[in-house]
């Protein structure tokens, strides 16, 4: 049976990540592929009340695969989580001609896009967009490889300082309450400790290993600290506490902030983006709706939005102990 859908709309909201772009290609080529009209709507849930819409073709998203960022632009917005203001974008996307939705964030623009389908039944699939990787339902969200890649990057270097000045370095990275990006890079960085929301070892086994560490010979050391971090003290208290107790050490605090955000997807995030843009604009023609686009084992796979907003994204156990070890 042919689709009834011949319009599909495609934004990006709420915080932004390297690979969302090369998604917004992906279905905007997905789409003249199968004969459907496309329109990009600028600035999330505000643009769709503002009616800042644009019609896209294939040529539409030339040379944007390996930008970082979105051309869509991306916004927060009050004015949606209001019944009125929903009831505007509802209007606004049906002048349009718009009839479906692929919507590239985090759970609060799936959230968003759940609530707007149980009040007008505008089918939506959601692409998970993020550098955090805290979405159930998915082994990685977009950006989550490129920023683990910017990060390690940026530890090699603060290593190379450290080590000429016999430094301890305390490095903060982003994840809000979720230590994947700190775990990965940890691991990749060759980090001496790694501190995440999920194993909360205490302070003195922190200084304990940092101990062991100056008297094992080691002339510098990298601590990876995770945002959502629950020993109690930020990144620059940490420092404070770690110099009172130990003296012996050097410390120094470097918080990497949004350029984890940033810069050009890597080759792994351009591809799933791909991937994952074709599956959304399928499923959504398939009359499937309230889902997310995922990948586990290699295999994309749809887990029903509630589920995806709903669920926690699970610490990889394997790698904490790989973690523990490399850190002996
Ligand atoms: P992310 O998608 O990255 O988690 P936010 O949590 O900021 O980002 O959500 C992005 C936008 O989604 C919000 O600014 C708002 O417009 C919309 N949104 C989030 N939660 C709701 C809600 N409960 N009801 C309606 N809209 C929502």
């Amino acid at each position: 049976m042919a689709s009834t859908i011949k319009k599909i709309g495609v934004f990006t909201s709420g915080g932004d990540s390297p690979g969302m772009n090369a998604a917004i290609r992906s279905v905007v080529r997905t789409c003249a592929y199968m004969k459907v009209d496309c329109v990009g709507i600028f600035r999330g849930y505000q643009g769709m009340i503002e009616g800042d819409f644009k019609p896209m073709d294939a040529r539409s998203v030339n040379n944007i695969i390996n930008k970082g960022g979105t051309i869509l632009k991306s916004a927060r917005c009050d004015d949606f989580r209001t019944p009125e203001g929903r009831k505007i974008a509802y209007e606004q996307l049906k002048a349009e001609g718009i009839d479906a939705l692929v919507v590239i964030g985090g759970d609060g623009s799936f959230t968003g896009a759940m609530i707007f389908n149980r009040e007008y039944g505008f089918p939506m699939i959601g692409i998970p967009g993020t550098i955090d990787n805290d979405i159930f339902g998915t082994s990685f969200t977009l950006g989550f490889d490129t920023a683990l890649n910017t990060v390690v990057d940026c530890i090699d270097k603060i290593r190379d300082t450290a080590s000429s000045h016999n430094r301890l370095f305390f490095v903060e990275v982003m994840g809000r309450d979720v230590g994947h990006i700190a775990l990965n890079a940890g691991v990749g960085a060759g980090a001496e400790e790694i501190l995440i929301p999920e194993e909360d070892r205490g302070l003195d086994r922190l200084l304990e290993s940092l101990k062991r560490s100056k008297q094992s010979g080691k002339s510098s050391s990298i601590v990876i600290v995770a945002e959502g971090d629950k020993t109690g003290k930020n990144v620059f208290e940490l420092k404070e506490y770690v110099e009172e107790h130990l003296p012996i050490y050097d410390v120094r605090v470097s918080v990497l902030g949004h350029m984890q955000r940033g810069g050009a997807p890597s080759c792994y995030d351009r591809v799933l983006a791909s991937r994952m843009g074709v599956k959304a604009v399928e499923a959504l023609l398939e009359g499937r709706t309230n889902l997310m686009v995922g990948v586990r084992d290699n295999k994309l796979i749809l887990t029903p939005i509630d589920k995806a907003i709903k669920g926690t994204s699970k610490m990889d156990k394997e790698l904490i102990r790989v973690s523990e070890i490399m850190t002996t």
